[in-house]
């Protein structure tokens, strides 16, 4: 299954819950998009991590072969700058 990050962190339960779940009660947690029909799940960081890794989930846009605990730096502001970009100098 395609998801889409919606990149916010809240505070909630996990609707995922795999046996590595760190959101069974309140806890930090972020949201995905599932592709397509824009369903929202709820979902930590140790459960998005392990449907990555085991391939139950395809996130857009990432490395499929990461397996990182934090999806939020994930986002390399370096990538949104355009090859042949003059250098200020
Ligand atoms: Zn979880």
């Amino acid at each position: 299954m395609r998801v889409e990050p919606a990149g916010v962190v809240m505070t909630g339960t996990c609707s995922v819950q795999t046996n590595r779940c760190v959101a069974r009660t309140p806890a930090p947690i972020t949201a995905v998009w599932t592709l397509p029909g824009s369903r929202q799940i709820d979902v930590c960081s140790a459960c998005l991590d392990e449907q990555v890794r085991t391939g139950a989930w395809i996130v857009e846009g990432a490395r499929p072969s990461t397996a990182r605990s934090s999806f939020v730096t994930d986002q390399t502001p370096g990538t949104m700058i355009p090859p042949g970009t003059p250098k200020a100098e």
